[in-house]
């Protein structure tokens, strides 16, 4: 038997737990903790993640910050908005929603956000303190992954972890934050030949390719925990990089799309914005 991993059910301990904590952090210190959501142009998808964001924000019982921006706005204009967020001390997290529109340089605008304020973990200092095992903020997916992983026991200590995919949100950091926990880390990549023999001997595998279906029985061990960050938009619903029903009766746990990585990375976020407030209150270590 296959079991499915519930991240609803943890998304929501996850939350109530943020809840929890940021009531007695407001009550010990004062300070309400507030994200600040940053939305550059129109994109319909990206103003319903930032509507959730915020939604998810202010059940939290923290305090909502908001700035839109027109498509047509520069990077002076978009960087002087994350200059006077990074500089207002009642705010104690920053996101700025991606993608950009195109003519804007992501990555140089990540980069004005503060360690301190990095609640999406993306700037190079995130990256290089979590590279460090330094204190600091770490992206919500892979952290979101961790989670479950504990939340369904499963010993990452010792175990053979495969993360497919090596992106800079996803793949790189899921990688260092599995080696941080001791586990024996191999990443895969679009360049890899032969992605079954590589995935087959994984414990733990964690497949965030963004290519639809991509693994199948052939790639995983009997008895392995199989993670699907994967998210595509079919048009009976959603799927992800994993071919789901095959694995049944394989592989020990596997996580569902929808109702598995997805509902962690707000979670997450939430997490995140509590560990700015405390960092910057000085209370965070
Ligand atoms: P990306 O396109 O930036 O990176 C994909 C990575 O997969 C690359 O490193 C690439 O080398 C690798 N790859 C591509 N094809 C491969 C193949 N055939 N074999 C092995 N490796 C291959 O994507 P991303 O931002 O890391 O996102 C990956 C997936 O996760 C997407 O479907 C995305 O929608 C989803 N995602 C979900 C969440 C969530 O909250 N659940 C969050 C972020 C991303």
């Amino acid at each position: 038997m296959t079991s499915t991993i519930d991240g609803r059910k943890t998304a929501r301990d996850v939350r109530s737990k943020v809840a929890e904590e940021t009531a007695s952090f407001v009550a010990a210190t004062g300070i309400v903790p507030a994200l600040a959501t940053v939305l550059v142009g129109e994109d319909p998808a990206s103003a319903v993640y930032v509507a959730n964001k915020r939604r998810a924000v202010r059940a939290a019982g923290m305090r909502d910050v908001h700035r839109a921006l027109p498509a047509d706005a520069t990077q002076e204009d978009v960087a002087a908005v994350l200059d006077a967020l990074a500089a207002d001390p009642e705010v104690s997290g920053i996101l700025l929603q991606l993608p950009l529109p195109a003519g804007l340089d992501s990555a140089a605008l990540i980069d004005r956000i503060p360690a301190v304020k990095d609640v999406d973990g993306l700037t190079t200092a995130s990256a290089g303190l979590l590279a460090r095992g330094a204190y600091g903020l770490r992206p919500c997916t892979p952290s979101g992954v961790m989670e479950l992983l504990d939340a369904e026991g499963v010993t990452v200590k010792g175990a053979h972890a495969v993360v497919v995919g090596r992106s800079e949100l996803v793949g790189r950091p899921m990688a260092q934050l599995l080696l941080r926990r001791d586990a024996t880390v191999t990443v895969a990549h679009r360049h890899t030949p032969d992605l079954a023999a590589v995935t087959r001997p994984a414990d733990i595998l964690v497949v965030a390719a963004g290519v639809p279906g991509l693994i199948g029985p052939e790639h995983v061990k009997p008895g392995a925990t199989v993670v699907d960050v994967g998210i595509h938009r079919t048009g009976t619903g959603l799927t992800g990089d994993v071919r789901a029903t095959e694995l049944d009766g394989l592989a020990a746990r596997l996580t569902p799309v929808p109702g598995g990585v997805g509902p962690m990375t707000i979670a997450l976020l939430l997490a995140n914005t509590l560990r700015a407030a405390r960092w910057s209150h000085g209370s965070g270590r």
